[in-house]
């Protein structure tokens, strides 16, 4: 950690910011410039320190010289991580869909939705039965009737469950259920509930936070890893910008950016990165050709008529539409533009 002093800084300045750098037992590297002083602080855990080193009235800036996240990061683990859940994988090069209603509404609507999803090779069904919904007047899931539901089917078709927590209170419940413990975008710095679940053995879908930096989202995968859990998928779903014809704009350049940053596997969620269900299948292809290692997108029997997020949602024939033209495109990516 670098500790830049502000201009005329004395020497009684300077003692000050080695002191304290002593009393934490760090090594300071001194250097006097003819405008300014810098001071190296040498240690393990500086960056626990930083603030009371921003504290000083002599201090300008601290320059930080590592990145703030470590266990995610790809330095400290230079392979791709690959979650295992079942047999399934994510994150071994191949590209997985998770797809599935926005809430899970009926026993009738998640059988029509897992019979047709897993026939087209979907491994992965989604459904929110717990939903963070905006107004406490909208239709806000089946609770726990919804993750039975999920399991039921899930288990009928081979697949695997994918479902939103929002509350720390229910992780023995969702340990039951489900596969892959989703943290909504609402949640992503839910630190209380990111620390239970860091405890937990299930993958972790750690979505993106609407207001969040790339940076802050990784921190919130760290804070898994930090409390024991390792097996984490980030999911970018678009984030709040001063554009109203999206629901939220994506921010593609987050996929290579994050594979560059961190190992962990990275999916795209469609449907709440537009809110347009005409804008899914022409930035399905984006998906693909930008390395994510899978897509996220809400499938409805009849969109019309789903209780939640029917504008985002595809139909059956679109989805499989989208479906089928994405996994070719990853076919002719990985033999020729890849390899
Ligand atoms: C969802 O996937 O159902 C959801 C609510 O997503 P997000 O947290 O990204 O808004
Ligand atoms: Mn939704």
């Amino acid at each position: 950690m670098i500790v830049v002093l502000k201009p005329k800084t004395t020497d009684k300045d300077i003692s000050k910011v080695v002191n304290l750098a002593k009393k934490f037992g760090f090594d300071v590297n001194i250097s006097k410039g003819a405008e300014k002083t810098i001071i190296g602080i040498i240690g393990e855990n500086v960056y626990e320190r930083r603030e009371s080193f921003e504290a000083l009235n002599c201090v300008e800036e601290i320059v930080a010289v590592l990145k703030p996240f470590k266990l995610v990061s790809r330095e400290f683990h230079p392979e791709d991580t690959v979650i295992n859940i079942g047999d399934a994988n994510l994150g071994n090069g191949n590209f997985e869909f998770i797809a599935g209603p926005c809430s899970v509404e009926s026993m009738e609507q998640m059988e029509m939705e897992a019979e047709f999803l897993s026939n087209l090779g979907v491994k992965f069904l989604r459904g929110g039965a717990f939903k963070p919904r905006t107004s406490p007047y909208s239709f806000q899931g089946l609770g726990i009737k919804g993750l039975e539901i999920l399991r039921e089917v899930a288990d009928k078709y081979n697949m695997k469950v994918v479902s939103e927590m929002m509350s720390e209170q229910d992780l023995e419940l969702f340990e039951e259920y489900v596969d892959v413990i989703q943290v909504g975008a609402r949640s992503m710095q839910n630190f209380r509930l990111l620390e239970k679940l860091g405890r937990s053995t299930k993958p972790i879908l750690l979505k993106r936070g609407f207001m969040s930096t790339v940076e802050e989202w990784l921190l919130a995968a760290e804070y898994l890893f930090h409390h024991g859990n390792d097996r984490v998928i980030l999911c970018e779903r678009g984030i709040r910008t001063f554009e109203r014809y999206t629901r939220n704009t994506l921010d593609i350049s987050a996929i290579p950016l994050v594979k560059n940053l961190s190992h962990l596997p990275v999916i795209v969620d469609l449907s709440h990165s537009t809110g347009r269900r005409d804008l899914i299948a022409p930035l399905s292809r984006v998906v693909v050709a930008s390395g994510a290692d899978g897509m996220m997108i809400e499938v409805h029997p009849d969109p019309e008529r789903a209780l939640s997020d029917g504008q985002q949602s595809l139909n059956f024939n679109e989805f499989e539409t989208t479906y089928r033209s994405s996994m070719k495109l990853y076919q002719i990516m990985e033999e020729f533009v890849w390899s």
